[in-house]
């Protein structure tokens, strides 16, 4: 192990010389309170920041044993870390001048979810973090004091101001670590009591805007307040009692007139998958952790998806048990999403009527009288939306302004007046009687969804000249010459994310895990089984140093980006999905 000394005297020796001289640093140094690894150097000012860890002995950092004792504790205590470090870098004014990224100082931005993150890892040893910097030149010139500056004057007082248990409000990281675990608690205990979604009283739903996911903030702001009929309480192991709107197995039906909330209890129903930070308003929004939001996405591609329940016929004779296309309709795409979702193992599916198609979702009587079934490919949701619940154990929650012909289907109807909810379930029934919709069930025969499909090795092989795989953003990977759109993923919440699944996608080609044999599902879980057992920093290239900045996707958003690359080729095999 080198020391500060030898860190001092390296500077020293390459002050202006060619950025290329900085690679000389790469090592480990021992500072006072904690070990300086520098792993990778930039090549020059411009490029992607230099990468280093900074590892505070436990003895040193004295982080309580208990705050990181079971899984869900690390995983929000290391996320805790995470915007704490962040928010030291943003307080710090030391001032460090030249080129490009010189001076910059960064580690892995966090939105309003609590996840499982590369940026922070504690354990009993030590507490590290993995940060980018920018190391100062002047053009492509070393400039050794303003590196200096930021190693001995910048990054110490980061570390003692984030690193340090008795230096950070050590009562809010408590109080992290104990919401998440409510969280996690709260979302199995729904699971055995037959309950799919929750949304805590008192819950802020709607968010600031289109683009930001912070809560609303004013007076008009309705706190969530479940009707009583649907009310149910739980004792959670931190917080003690919580009372709010439990949504049982079965379909459930979201209606009520135009921009009355509907859609914003959806959204947050979607993201009720994940645990949020304090403050969020949707602590207590609590999801089945498979729940997908299934939309229609006209334009995807498709490969070898068996969408036979709902198309069936299509002009031309396409084969609809084995639907490929590089360009799907609304009807086809949505159809496949689903198909898609249970595949990956999904027991809730989300729909709301202004992302699908309509004719995928209803068919009134008229319809049917006019287009005779022969030339309708389509069999409407709403002829399936009951099965998935009862030969496959699959709720549904759907939003429907529009059609009341979903009243015959549902098992709970919830009106959303002025965004409070009020239960009418029996006030639809009684009208489901009264008016009748005279149409004609559509559906024949049973739900099979047993096929399992596995992929081809030569979906992923990389076909460019260079072997590109990156994430754009949240929305988009690409994928040697293939581009994967993820816009309407719309689980899919951080670009950190992102980033893992182009790298799983990247660790399935390294190690062959698609050999032609192997279900896609067992493929991946076969990745999440290594991930679990060891860090999701297994995944990237530089496993063992600054693997780069991550966070866990879930595994259905894993899925949904192969299922959109557009080299994937699939075969099918009969068999009982696990
Ligand atoms: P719908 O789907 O019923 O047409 P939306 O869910 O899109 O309605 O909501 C319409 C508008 O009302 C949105 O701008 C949303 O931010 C706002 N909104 C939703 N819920 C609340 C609430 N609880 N308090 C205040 N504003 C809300
Ligand atoms: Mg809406």
């Amino acid at each position: 192990m080198l020391t500060q000394k030898d860190l001092l005297n390296t500077l020293k020796r390459i002050d202006g010389k060619g950025y290329g001289a900085y690679k000389d640093l790469q090592g480990q140094y021992q500072f006072d309170n904690y070990i300086l690894f520098i792993d990778h150097v930039q090549s020059d000012p411009f490029a992607p920041p230099s990468r280093i860890r900074i590892r505070v002995d436990n003895l040193i950092a004295s982080i309580p044993l208990e705050l990181f004792s079971t899984k869900v504790r690390k995983i929000a205590l290391e996320d805790y870390f995470t915007r704490q470090i962040a928010n030291a870098i943003k307080k710090n004014n030391t001032r460090i001048s030249g080129t490009g990224k010189s001076g910059l100082i960064a580690i892995l931005p966090c939105a309003q979810e609590i996840l499982e993150r590369t940026s922070v890892v504690i354990c009993e040893k030590y507490i590290e973090a993995r940060i980018s910097v920018g190391l100062p030149a002047r053009g492509r010139t070393v400039m050794a004091k303003e590196a200096e500056k930021l190693f001995f004057t910048e990054l110490p007082q980061i570390v003692n101001r984030s690193m340090l248990f008795k230096n950070i409000d050590g009562e809010k990281a408590k109080r992290q670590v104990e919401l998440a675990e409510d969280q996690e608690y709260l979302r199995k205990k729904l699971e055995d009591s037959g309950i799919v979604a929750f949304i805590g009283n008192g819950s802020i739903l709607p968010r600031e805007s289109g683009v930001s996911d912070r809560p609303l903030k004013g007076k008009e702001v309705v706190p969530f307040e479940s009707p009583k009929e649907l009310e149910v309480c739980f004792e959670l192991p931190n917080r003690g009692k919580i009372k709010g709107m439990a949504i049982k197995k079965g379909v459930t039906l979201i209606v009520g007139g135009g921009y009355h909330g509907k859609s914003t209890l959806l959204k947050a129903i979607e993201r009720g998958i994940y645990n949020h930070i304090e403050g969020d308003g949707r602590e207590f929004v609590i999801t089945c952790e498979s729940a997908v939001k299934i939309r229609a996405e006209d334009g995807r591609f498709i490969q070898n998806v068996d969408i036979s329940p709902f198309i069936n016929n299509l002009p031309g004779k396409q084969d609809t048990r084995h639907f490929s296309t590089q360009n799907a309709s609304g009807s086809t795409s949505q159809a496949a999403n689903i198909i898609e979702a249970v595949e990956a193992g999904c027991r809730l599916l989300l729909l709301d009527e202004d992302t699908s198609a309509t004719n995928f979702m209803i068919r009134d009587a008229r319809m049917q009288r006019l287009v005779h079934k022969d030339k309708e490919p389509i069999t409407p949701f709403i002829d399936r939306v009951r099965q998935f619940h009862r030969e496959l154990d699959i709720s549904t929650i759907v939003v429907i302004g529009g059609s009341g012909d979903y009243f015959d289907v549902a098992d709970t109807v919830i009106l959303m007046d002025e965004y409070r909810p009020r239960e009418v379930t029996a006030q639809a029934k009684k009208i489901a009687k009264e008016i009748a919709t005279n149409r004609e069930k559509e559906f024949t025969g049973n739900l099979s969804l047993s096929i399992q499909r596995i992929p081809l090795a030569e979906s992923f092989e990389i076909k460019a000249r260079k072997e590109k795989v990156k994430s754009k953003g949240t929305m988009s990977i690409v994928y040697g010459y293939n581009e994967i759109d993820l816009q309407s993923v719309e689980q899919l919440v951080d670009s950190s994310q992102t980033a893992a699944i182009a790298l799983m996608m990247q660790y399935i080609k390294k190690k062959n895990l698609a050999d032609g044999r192997t279900p896609l599902k067992d493929i991946l879980v076969q990745v999440y089984e290594e991930i679990s057992q060891k860090r999701l920093d297994i995944i990237s290239p530089f496993y063992g140093q600054h693997p780069g900045d991550y966070s866990m996707p879930r595994i259905q958003e894993v899925f949904a980006a192969i299922n959109r690359l557009s080299t994937l080729k699939i075969v099918h095999r009969e068999g009982s999905q696990s």
